[in-house]
């Protein structure tokens, strides 16, 4: 067995992992990556995010060509298997996969491919994919293991028609009727790809709203053109009993309903990857979802040992993920690059898109701050009437005194790029944070961002 010295041993290579192991190596420290799978990326890259970001893009593209009366001039309306568009997702992987290769490359980074577990508090160990043993000896571990699906043990994952969100993506073909068994960000998403598809949903939610945590007049609007595009949403349901039969899955439902379908995709809850990990040889415990606890440096309870990502819980994004590995590496070197990651934007990529940043209108009213509404409705606006998106809409919350941006709750069209214009004013000081900003500068003509102006006017029209 090899032995290998590092300052820094970063374990995953997702967001969280290359954000750690790049600001590490920049610092000149001297990094390694370990990966269980053989090619860099992490879960983002090769099963979640970019997967499913890809598969959503070649979807709105079907049904643009589906619905737009232009393009009855080249052909009928058709449908598209999804093993054709998962061809589109796959494509986009190998592109990602080449980029942060050579990220690692032209980093000096070293990259391990294998199971890492710790031996002590700075010895991990790598079962490496070709079955050698590797010691590496670090000052310090960047723990960036990201998650799974959760799987219940009374889910049988073996049956051929029953699917998790990381298994769906070796689906061979188009199913007729799926039932989507969790209805949070990762089961909204699909039910939009697979209704996209032209398949009939049944969105089994545990809840009575979908995405709660939203504001509710966009969680609506979701409700509305998910339901607008036959997905059958059925609220506070939880499962019985799934059943995988030969030519299908039948949902028992507490509530006494059997719903049956060609597939069952399931999207409720995730976990931690620590359970390979060896975290009890070291004294590190982790929670009931597997997740491990950190400090505002994402230092663990031992103090050469830092996590981020998804396995250290909320938000469980790529995007937090990546800040949060760079911010662990930033504790790690001090070089300034430390900061608290907590200022997330949502960023929900349904048909229609959603993303907001800030209080939502339940938040404020329940802390009574005396705030005031500005909207622009997509429809009206010229670039979603060029780009024949009609469908969305921008609300800005502001302090109706002070005129302070407390919220920005966008849906539609581009919405995940809208938001950060309002997410980088709410971050200016004083009265830089005001909705004036937007009806004081020019804004480029016709653009999305011109829903700013609208809904600023809007709002300032309200006060007295
Ligand atoms: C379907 C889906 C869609 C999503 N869409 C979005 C989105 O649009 N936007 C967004 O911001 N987020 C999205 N996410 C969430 C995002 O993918 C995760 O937050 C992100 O991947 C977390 O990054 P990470 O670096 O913590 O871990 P991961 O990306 O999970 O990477 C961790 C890596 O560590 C490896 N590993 C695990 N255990 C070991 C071990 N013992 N030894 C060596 N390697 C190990 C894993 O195999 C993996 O390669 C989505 C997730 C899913 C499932």
């Amino acid at each position: 067995m090899a032995v290998y010295n590092y300052d820094v041993v970063v374990l995953g290579s997702g967001p969280a992992g290359e954000g750690a192991a790049m600001n590490a190596a920049k610092a000149g420290r001297k990094v390694a990556v370990v990966d269980n799978r053989p090619l860099v990326g992490g879960n983002c890259t090769h099963l979640g995010t970019i997967p499913s970001k890809a598969l959503r893009h070649s979807v709105r593209q079907i049904m643009q060509f589906n619905t737009n009366p232009m393009f009855r001039q080249i052909g009928e309306p058709r449908w598209f298997s999804f093993p054709d568009v998962l061809k589109s997702a796959e494509k986009v992987i190998a592109k990602q996969v080449t980029s942060r290769t050579g990220y690692y490359a032209r980093n000096r980074i070293d990259t391990y491919f294998g199971t890492a577990s710790f031996a002590d508090e700075q010895t991990v160990e790598v079962v490496c994919l070709n079955g050698v043993v590797e010691k590496l000896v670090a000052k310090q571990v960047v723990v960036a293991t990201g998650s799974r699906p959760y799987r219940p043990a009374d889910v049988d994952f073996t049956h051929p028609r029953i699917y998790d969100s990381d298994t769906i993506l070796s689906l061979g073909h188009t199913p007729r009727r799926l039932i989507i068994y969790g209805a949070g960000v990762i089961g909204c998403e699909y039910a939009s790809i697979f209704s996209g598809l032209g398949v009939l949903v049944d969105l089994i939610d545990n809840r009575d709203q979908l995405l709660s945590f939203l504001d509710s007049e966009i969680s609506d609007a979701l409700s509305y053109h998910l339901r607008n595009n036959n997905v059958l949403i059925r609220h506070n349901e939880e499962y019985e009993r799934i059943e995988g039969v030969e030519n299908g899955v039948v949902l028992h439902l507490k509530s006494g309903k059997k719903i049956k379908a060609d597939a069952l995709l399931w999207c409720n809850g995730r976990t931690g990857n620590t359970d390979q990990l060896g975290l009890e040889n070291i004294g590190i415990a982790v929670n009931s979802r597997g997740q491990i606890q950190v400090d505002e440096h994402y230092r663990t309870e031992v103090s050469n040992i830092y996590a981020a990502g998804d396995v250290i819980g909320w938000p469980s994004l790529a995007s937090a993920a990546s800040d949060q590995g760079r911010s662990a590496a930033g504790s790690i070197v001090d070089n300034g690059s430390w900061r608290f990651v907590d200022d997330v934007p949502t960023g929900i990529y349904t048909i229609p898109e959603i993303s907001s940043i800030g209080k939502t209108e339940r938040e404020l009213t329940q802390a009574k701050v005396p705030y005031e509404v500005g909207k622009a409705f997509f429809k009206g606006m010229a670039r979603a009437q060029i780009s024949v998106e009609p469908v969305g809409m921008l609300k800005i919350l502001f302090h109706r005194e002070t005129l302070e941006v407390l919220g920005v709750h966008c849906f539609g069209y581009q919405a995940s790029e809208i938001v950060h214009i309002g997410q980088a004013i709410m971050n200016q000081k004083g009265e830089a944070n005001s909705i004036k900003y937007f009806i004081n500068t020019t804004f480029n003509y016709p653009t999305m961002a011109e829903a700013y102006r609208v809904a600023a006017f809007d709002g300032l029209n309200r006060l007295f």
